[in-house]
């Protein structure tokens, strides 16, 4: 068929064959259908859906783009975590450390910025030197060598969510369960790992806000991942508000390090406390403990005993960072101040996101660059008390042309009231199957 036909059929509602799906996605990855077809698709994707039959079957052809791992030559389990996406959601740059200093290998392929949220790869690269486009051979060197590595999408290893993933994120075509589903576990079963802890953000920082659409999803990836066979687990966690303090690529890393070095901050304490958890969960999985009880205290004492931070420097030298400080520093600061005195009442998170991405934090088209200086810093999360005028954010950026769209996405995204509101929660729910 066609691909303008593909387009229309999905356009009109109907249910593609698994091979439609897999010769769309493989013509797509050789390069023969171009860009605007491919969006067009997506877009048909996102309003009509697709049937579990039709996700399956696109799961499979992306994965099957490029090579899958075979990690059998490293002794012991394989286990990764990955986040539907979020703002200020850094949980990856911690947890990968602590659980491969724990003993259990983490092989990481992730993503860059998509839509309003941040992306493990983008935040890497804020690191001097840091390269995540490892060869498969170099992947598996750097997992011998520290039992962790972090990558993203390659020409070798699903090629298809490398050019999927960048197109969706210019053209509105993120917030489908069906494509998130399939590039999370296409780039997951890629991997050879034997198990995934999946953390699917509910919220109004999240592609899925209400929690039903969360848990749907999150149902869809655990199926996936046990009939691939896979055990896989999902926390639906809040992304009512930024997690952490820190949100743009430079200024989360540097929020990161200070979690692995073992320092604390009362508006870090969500940010620490979901990674201790998803390490946890990541240790029972690898079998390495036996209940979330014992995961957090293990996890607890990678931190303590600097084996964390030292992994994270190991994983950093291996992959072209040998000083993990050197970090990019904005020219400009600017506040963003409390029109009137109250509380946080309530925070548009996405409005947050968009802050960061126009001040060059994230992409509106394939071909920006990034800006790793730029970003936010948080001195107020919800519930807190505020004063008029009192800082809220100071904004961090080189760009001053940018600054004013920012601090209108500031504006729209904080609301003061006279009363907190009912305590924000970390972990939503478990699904467990
Ligand atoms: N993370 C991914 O890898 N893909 C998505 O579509 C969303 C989050």
């Amino acid at each position: 068929m066609r691909t303008v036909d593909l387009i229309r059929k999905k356009r009109d509602g109907g249910e593609h064959s698994a091979k439609e799906i897999s010769s769309l996605i493989e013509a797509f990855t050789r390069g023969d259908v171009p860009d605007y077809q491919m969006s067009a698709w997506l877009m048909a994707v996102l309003w009509r859906g697709l049937s579990n039959a039709e996700t399956a079957a696109l799961t499979d052809a992306m994965l099957r783009s490029g090579a899958i791992l075979d990690l059998g030559e490293l002794p012991g389990l394989k286990v990764d975590k990955h986040s539907t996406g979020g703002v200020g959601d850094k949980t990856s740059l911690i947890l990968a450390p602590i659980v491969a200093a724990g003993g259990i290998i983490v092989p990481m392929i992730s993503g860059r910025g998509l839509g309003h949220t941040g992306g493990t790869l983008d935040k890497l690269e804020a690191i001097e030197g840091f390269n995540v486009n490892l060869s498969p051979a170099d992947f598996l060197r750097v997992l011998r060598e520290a039992g962790c590595a972090l990558i993203g999408q390659t020409a070798e290893i699903v090629p298809a969510d490398k050019k999927m993933y960048a197109l969706r994120d210019v053209t509105g075509t993120v917030e489908s369960p069906s494509l998130i589903c399939a590039s999370i576990m296409s780039k997951k079963l890629a991997e050879g790992i034997d198990a995934l802890v999946l953390d699917v953000k509910t919220g109004s920082g999240a592609f899925m806000k209400r929690q039903q659409d969360a848990e749907h999803l999150a149902n869809m990836m655990v199926e996936t991942g046990r009939r691939m066979g896979k055990k896989t687990v999902a926390l639906i966690t809040d992304m009512d508000q930024p997690l952490g303090r820190a949100v743009g690529n430079g200024l989360e890393v540097a929020e990161c390090l200070e979690i692995l070095g073992g320092a604390r901050h009362p508006l870090s304490e969500d940010l620490r406390s979901l990674s201790l958890e998803l390490s946890a969960w990541m240790f029972l999985l690898g079998l390495r403990v036996a209940n979330i009880e014992d995961g957090c205290k293990l996890a607890e004492e990678m931190i303590a005993g600097g084996k964390a931070l030292a992994k994270f420097r190991q994983v950093c030298r291996l992959q072209g960072a040998p000083d993990f400080s050197r970090l990019p520093v904005a020219k400009f600061t600017a506040p963003f101040a409390a029109a009137a005195g109250g509380f946080i009442a309530r925070i548009q998170c996405e409005q947050v996101g968009l802050a960061s991405l126009v001040l060059g934090g994230g992409r509106s088209r394939q071909d920006d660059s990034i800006d790793h200086a730029a970003g936010l810093e948080l001195h107020k999360k919800l519930g807190d008390p505020v004063q008029p005028g009192e800082v809220i954010a100071t904004v961090h950026y080189n760009d001053p042309a940018r600054l004013p769209e920012a601090l209108r996405f500031l504006q729209a995204a904080y609301s003061i009231g006279p009363e907190p509101p009912a305590g924000p929660r970390t972990i939503v729910k478990n699904i467990i199957i």
